[in-house]
């Protein structure tokens, strides 16, 4: 008898079960895109909070921190679930309008927000998961870096990117993504266990070292164009308990700036794995910023041995030991050094500088009322956005959105005499609300493969940022096009992905090296119909006059390699519902045999 009533619980529990695993999976297959007469139908079906062209908050939302390139979608989506990025990708497949992926809307070119297509905003797939034991965390592919360093620093630990607490993981990985601690630990894309990817066709990947293996190559470095991602697995660092930094002004006089950025690009790229250094100059003034890990007694030994601190073999006046300690040397925990680069006043304590919300950005101009409320224009930024309703806010300081052009290349070495005197001719004509930055690489980088990723600048010696104020000045813009004409020749011809630039001639070699052929064949592999966009990494057009199209005549994929045009979605979908009902029937027969 007591047999009889527990092998009955036993198959209550299993019927029970079975029951589960057929809801979940009907509630997935229930969505058919095909029902549905037009996108925003299909869209309003899935539930997500949309934003149309006619809503107020439409300005708003569709734009991001750069706003050079002003693009209009037809429609941004929020969605805060897997389940409904899948919905909303089968959407954009079966009416053939183009997703945009945004994560933290730092495009340069405004890639994550383009013409008549569909935002798919992951801002709300933000969740971090620590694992304290193996030193990992998953974390959702919308959250951007501040939120996700002050999550990681509540546990002890930290995660190697960029310093903008804005940018978003997921762009920053595609690009690869340097910040002040790749020296040592490499780039951000080299931190990474897996991911987990939304494909064109609705299905869910799971890639690493191991499952589509290529794949995992690819999005870390390789551009954002394979699919959306909605996790990342991350290899954490145990944070370190004293960070030293330091921003040492030099008055600024050309020839002494010119022995200044010599005796930079003798150093910077050789220095100790620990320190990271930044030449950084605008019209006014021009500085060394420094960031080491650990507590540093030896920073003006290391500067003064570079020559940074003397010109023409005398100390530079304010360059003494003791000014160098007492001025400008701050010793900081790990959180408050990531402060200390955003902070104008240059303290580690302003810790809400990393504090972003859900829309971090302001246009220039007005003031907005939310919540009862007032908030002033954000900090004054060279571009101006006229309108716009911020229609969410969270805590935080806003960030200006930018209206700049920029310019970005690689030097594997110091520069020569004619180089510098090149640069610093322009230097001397640099417009104001410019600036140029020299970023130091080497340490772990040129040991490592360039194909260890997609992100193929590691043999380098020096990364510069040259940014201007986008507008019709022909004067400031014959003054960046210099930067391509006169100083790019001395440069390795590269440039970073993560600061597209359409003006560059030959783009997707510049971005990718000797990696390009290799992309375009995991491209071509896992997207072959070219859903996702390649405007960021291939086509020469400025973005803001680019139309998408599903089936456009983008040149990622050579034609050969493309399949005949077809539409997919109806097929696409039943196969994901049959594939559904063969694997449940099956999990039935086998519990009723056992
Ligand atoms: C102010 C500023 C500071 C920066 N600092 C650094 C730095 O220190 N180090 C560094 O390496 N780089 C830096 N960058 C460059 C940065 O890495 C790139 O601009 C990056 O692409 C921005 O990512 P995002 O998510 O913020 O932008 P988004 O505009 O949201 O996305 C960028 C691209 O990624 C795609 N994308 C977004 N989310 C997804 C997703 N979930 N799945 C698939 N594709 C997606 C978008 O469609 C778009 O093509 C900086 C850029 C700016 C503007």
């Amino acid at each position: 008898m007591k047999k009889v009533l527990f092998n009955e619980l036993y198959y209550r529990i299993i019927l029970f079960l079975v029951g589960i695993i057929l809801l979940v999976d009907v509630s997935c297959a229930s969505f058919n895109p095909s029902s549905y007469k037009s996108i925003e139908d299909c869209v309003g079906a899935t539930g997500v909070f949309v934003i149309s062209k006619n809503d107020p908050g439409y300005n708003d939302a569709r734009v991001g921190e750069r706003v050079r390139f002003q693009q209009y979608p037809r429609m941004i989506t929020y969605p805060t679930n897997t389940t409904q990025v899948q919905q909303l990708v089968l959407c954009s497949n079966t009416f053939k309008i183009t997703p945009s992926p945004r994560n933290g809307g730092h495009s340069y070119t405004g890639t994550s927000s383009l013409n008549d297509s569909l935002v798919i905003d992951i801002s709300n797939l933000n969740s971090v998961d620590i694992d304290t034991v193996s030193q990992t965390a998953i974390v959702g592919g919308g959250i951007r870096l501040g939120p996700l360093y002050i999550q990681l620093a509540q546990k002890n630990f930290t995660f190697i990117s960029g310093i903008c607490p804005t940018t978003g993981l997921t762009g920053v990985i595609s690009s690869g993504g340097f910040g002040l601690q790749s020296r040592k630990y490499g780039t951000t894309g080299d931190l990474v266990f897996e991911a987990q990817i939304v494909m064109a066709d609705g299905s869910i990947l799971t890639s690493n070292s191991i499952i589509n293996a290529d794949l995992f190559w690819a999005i870390r470095g390789g551009g954002a164009t394979y699919g959306i991602i909605t996790q990342w697995k991350l290899q954490l660092i145990p944070a370190w308990q004293t960070v030293s930094v330091f921003t040492i002004e030099y008055p600024y006089d050309p020839n002494l700036f010119s022995s200044v950025l010599k005796s930079f690009t003798n150093f910077g790229h050789i220095a100790p794995d620990d320190l990271s250094t930044t030449l950084f100059v605008t019209n006014t003034n021009f500085k060394i910023v420094g960031h080491y890990l650990g507590n540093n007694d030896q920073i003006y030994e290391q500067l003064s041995n570079a020559s940074l601190l003397t010109y023409n073999g005398s100390p530079i006046k304010g360059c003494d030991r003791e000014s160098i300690e007492q001025n400008f040397l701050l010793r900081c925990d790990h959180l408050g050094a990531r402060a200390y680069f955003l902070d104008p006043n240059k303290t580690c304590k302003r810790y809400d500088y990393l504090n972003i919300g859900t829309s971090p950005y302001a246009s220039n101009n007005f003031t907005y009322t939310i919540q009862n409320v007032t908030y002033p224009p954000a900090a004054t930024a060279p571009g101006v956005v006229t309108q716009g309703v911020l229609s969410v806010y969270s805590p935080g300081p806003l960030q200006a959105r930018e209206d700049v052009k920029t310019k970005s290349m690689y030097f594997d070495g110091p520069l020569n005499d004619t180089a510098i005197n090149v640069i610093i001719g322009l230097l001397k004509q640099m417009p104001s609300g410019s600036f140029a930055e020299l970023l130091s690489y080497g340490g772990l980088l040129p040991t490592q493969s360039t194909n260890l990723t997609a992100f193929f600048h590691r043999n380098v010696a020096y990364h510069l940022l040259i940014q201007a104020p986008s507008t019709s000045d022909p004067t400031t813009n014959a003054w960046i096009n210099q930067w391509d004409s006169n100083v790019r020749p001395f440069s390795n011809g590269q440039s970073y992905q993560g600061f597209e630039d359409p003006d560059l001639p030959n783009f997707p070699q510049q971005y990718f090296g000797n990696n390009l052929q290799r992309l375009q064949n995991i491209k071509s592999k896992y997207d072959p119909q070219q859903l996702f966009s390649s405007q960021s990494t291939l086509n020469t057009t400025p973005a803001s006059k680019q139309t998408s199209s599903l089936f456009g005549t983008c040149p990622f994929v050579h034609d050969e390699t493309v399949p005949a045009r077809r539409s997919f979605g109806n097929k696409m979908f039943n196969l994901i519902i049959w594939d559904k009902i063969m694997i449940n029937l099956w999990v039935i027969v086998i519990f009723l045999i056992w």
